[in-house]
Parts: C-alpha cells; structure tokens; sequence
C-alpha cells in the first residue's frame, strides 16, 4: 500500500493485471462493470519503471477515450505474480516470470505517475477476490481459488477474510508436494502438484502418450492443443486431463484438510478444460476427506474467464481504499 487512504466517494479504479507476458489494464465500476480496457505486452526484459510509464499513459488513455473525469477513480488495484509484499507494495522476487523487477516499489512508482493510492496483492488472491464478489462463490467466507496456468497459483478467503500469512506469502498452494521424492521443484521441494498439473505439465504428459502410443508429437504441444485434441474425441488427450484430475484431486484433498472450504473454485487458463477433469477431482476428494469436510462443499469452474485478474485488481482497490 502507497499514500494511505482515498478521499472517499470514488465510483471508479484503475486496474491492472500484471503477467508474465501481458498486462492487463482497465478502468472498472464499483459494481464490476468494466468502464474500458486494454493489454499490452509486459516485456519483462526491459526495466520495471518503463513498464510503469507505459501503464500509467495506457490508463490515461483510456479514461480519455472513455470520457472518465479522472478525479472519479479513487485509487489503483494491482494483481502480480508473487513472492511480494502487500504491506510495502513491492514485488520482492517475482520468479519466474520477472526475474530483473526484483523489489520493485510497484504501488509507489504508479502512484507517483497516477496521483492516486496504489494497493497490490498476488495474482491468485486477487482471482480470489474477483470470484467471491462477481463469480461463483459470491456469498461465500471460505473459498479456495487454484489458478491453472503456467504455473499453479491459490487464493484462500477464510472467515471473509483474505490470507496473507506472516510475509504476505499464504496461498502457494502450487507448491503442495504429492510425491516428497518426486521432480525437483523450482521452490526447493519435490513433487509439488504445480509440476504435475500445470499448463505446461499437462502439454508434456499428452506428448509422452503419444509417443507411447507411437503417435506423431509436434513438438510445441500446449495444454490448448490437449484441450483441443480432446475436444475432437482423442482418448490419449482425454486420458491426459483424467491422469490431471487425479493429481488435481489428491493436492484439493490436503487443501480441503487445510482450510475446510465451503467453495474450491478452478480457475486460469486450464479451466475451460475443466469438463474433462472436474469430475475426477470431486470423485477424489470424496475418497480422500473426511467426510465432515465434504458436507456442503463444492468444487466448481470459474466463470469469469480472462477477465478474472482485472476484476480482482479492481475489487481489491475497492476494498482497500475503503478500509476493509
Ligand atoms: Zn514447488
């Protein structure tokens, strides 16, 4: 957090999702309508204040394509990859993505470009966020959201409230070890379910079936390529996300142990893929919890697309310059 409370009465934030390859950035409502919006590549390789520069035009630019009074947006929401801090609004080692904008002041930089109090958190708690004000566990105080992409990331809300942890840092639900022998991961562990249910993961999983099964593999398979392939019936790609459910499940199983959740949502880029493991993942945790645990939870798929970054930037603006 940067430069302390709003004024009060602002109806509009400017948002923004950073990723690895894109940043996403938009003007949005307090209701989650989004005002305007746009993506420009993040170009990681270049350095951090001149991604902020280009944020910061890219948001002006829109208001005034928009017709937005400026003095209406009451402060900046930003998503990022972790590890960071939210009480200083630094990005202190966002591995593996932007490696050269290692403690970065984030909040401080856009603030000082925007004029407005700049509020970060991670990535997967804002999806987090984003799911319990517009998407499918609104009404919920125990949610869990597992984002699906290059890497796994989750946000945990408990209690209505989201967990940071003693450095900010709660939620590496990625880095849950199904296999303490297993590959060793970049966070030091072996194992960890990200390397096993990832975007990337699953690419590589559907490629050594193929080979198996003495099938031609491209060798720039992805997981929209799987999901693809299962779409037009192949049973190796179907039996790839099962194998992923599998996975999926037993990993959902410990963080349903660890936080009891009414809600554990899917989420990120594997979710449309999501009717070919979803049932796999349920069928699991039934087998794996204790059955007080699955009284009344429910494991869905997030509605919200792509946008579900942005919204949760927004949402945590909102939030945070409102005190909550
Ligand atoms: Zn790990």
């Amino acid at each position: 957090m940067s430069g302390g409370r709003t004024d009060s009465g602002s109806g509009l934030v400017w948002a923004i999702d950073l990723g690895g390859t894109n940043t996403k950035l938009g003007i949005v409502a307090a209701g989650g309508e989004v005002i305007g919006e746009e993506s420009l590549p993040t170009r990681s390789e270049r350095s951090a204040e001149s991604w902020a520069d280009e944020v910061a035009a890219a948001l002006r630019a829109i208001g005034e394509r928009e017709g937005v009074d400026e003095r209406s947006i009451g402060a900046v929401g930003i998503g990022s990859p972790g590890p960071l801090s939210v009480k200083e609004g630094v990005l202190t080692n966002p591995l593996p993505n932007l490696p050269k904008w290692r403690g970065f002041p984030i909040c401080a930089a856009l603030s000082e470009r925007l004029g407005k109090p700049a509020f970060l958190d991670n990535d997967a708690n804002a999806a987090a966020l984003s799911e319990q004000w517009l998407g499918v566990a609104q009404g919920s105080d125990n949610v869990v959201v597992l984002t699906l992409g290059t890497g796994i990331g989750g946000g945990v809300i408990a209690e209505g409230r989201l967990l940071h942890g003693f450095s900010d840092n709660a939620g590496e639900l990625g880095h849950i070890s199904i296999d303490h022998d297993g590959p060793q991961c970049a966070c030091g562990s072996r194992g960890c379910i990200e390397l096993y249910a990832s975007a990337g993961a699953t690419a590589e999983r559907y490629r050594r079936k193929l080979i198996e099964a003495g099938r031609e593999a491209e060798t720039e398979i992805t997981a929209e390529g799987v999901f693809e392939a299962a779409e037009a019936g192949d049973d190796l790609a179907k039996a790839t996300f099962a194998e992923v459910g599998q996975y999926l499940g037993a990993a959902v199983g410990g963080i349903v142990h660890a936080f009891n959740p009414e809600m554990v949502v899917v989420a990120g880029g594997m979710a449309e893929a999501a009717p070919y493991f979803l049932e796999t993942i349920r069928s699991v945790v039934k087998e794996r919890t204790f059955p007080d645990l699955q009284a009344g939870l429910r494991i869905e798929v997030s509605p919200l697309g792509d946008r579900m970054g942005l919204l949760g930037a927004a949402r945590l603006a909102f939030m945070a310059a409102d005190g909550e």
